[in-house]
């Protein structure tokens, strides 16, 4: 899977993902990211991509031109158009299912807005989608389209060494993950759950499956009526 993010601070997101999990599978040829500096398609002569908005207001906005002409030379490379993602805190909130959904496409365009954002008319002209990580502002979209690249790259086959991991994790059929123990069997007067220890592969499952179910009421009242009403939907259909 091929990620191209159209940024203004491009060690930002190499530094950050060039490593561990992501970096191993970039080495592999699983994933590629390739940033591209929207600072090198300015027209200016002093290389400056951003100007004040029309009607005045605090900060500064970046330019549409050197954006598209970012966009556009990925596009003209590719000879196709990929879904450009445009991070945004005025896009639906990006959860598991859309990173799911995402890791489908073989390739995406990121778009990074800094400073107060991007003009409007480029955004029309080239975003199919617009997404926010959480409802808190941050100072620019390169940690964003980092946190997006690393949960959709999850999703694609043979990036994670355990298959299953993925697929047993937090949100997967809207429950948390149950606590996980490695050895000691002790540590500080607490003991590992006996029927971990046991080797009954059918028990271990269903008090996994308990846990689960008693984390996700606990911690995340909202995910807990999704999946009963998600589950009382399904045996209603039966
Ligand atoms: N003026 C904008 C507004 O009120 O919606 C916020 C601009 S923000 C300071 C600068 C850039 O950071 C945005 O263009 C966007 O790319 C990115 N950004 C900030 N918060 C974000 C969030 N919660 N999710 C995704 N991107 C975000």
């Amino acid at each position: 899977m091929k990620f191209y993010i159209l940024t203004l601070f491009p060690e930002m997101v190499e530094n950050g993902l060039h490593t561990s999990i992501i970096g191993r599978a970039i080495e592999a040829g699983l994933l590629s990211i390739e940033t591209v500096n929207i600072r090198d398609f300015s027209t200016n002569k002093h290389g400056k991509e951003d100007d004040y908005p029309y009607g005045g207001g605090a900060g500064m906005l970046m330019q549409a031109q050197p954006v598209y002409d970012a966009w556009k030379w990925v596009v003209e490379r590719l000879g196709r158009k990929p879904r450009c993602i445009y991070l945004t805190p005025q896009g639906p909130t990006f959860q598991q299912a859309m990173a799911r959904e995402l890791a489908l496409e073989e390739e995406l365009i990121f778009l990074c807005g800094h400073y107060e954002g991007i003009d409007e008319r480029v955004l029309q002209e080239i975003v199919t989608d617009y997404v926010s990580i959480g409802d808190y502002v941050l100072t620019g979209g390169e940690l964003p389209a980092m946190v997006m690249v690393d949960a959709i790259s999850r999703m694609v086959p043979g990036v994670l060494s355990n298959e299953a991991s993925g697929s047993t994790e937090s949100f997967e059929n809207d429950l948390l993950e149950y606590p996980q123990y490695s050895r000691p069997e002790e540590w500080m007067g607490k003991r590992v759950p006996e029927v971990l220890l046991s080797g009954h592969h059918k028990n271990i499952e269903n008090w996994r499956r308990e846990q689960s179910i008693l984390r996700t009421r606990e911690r995340r009242p909202d995910l807990w009526e999704r999946y009963q009403s998600k589950t009382a939907g399904e045996s209603g259909q039966k």
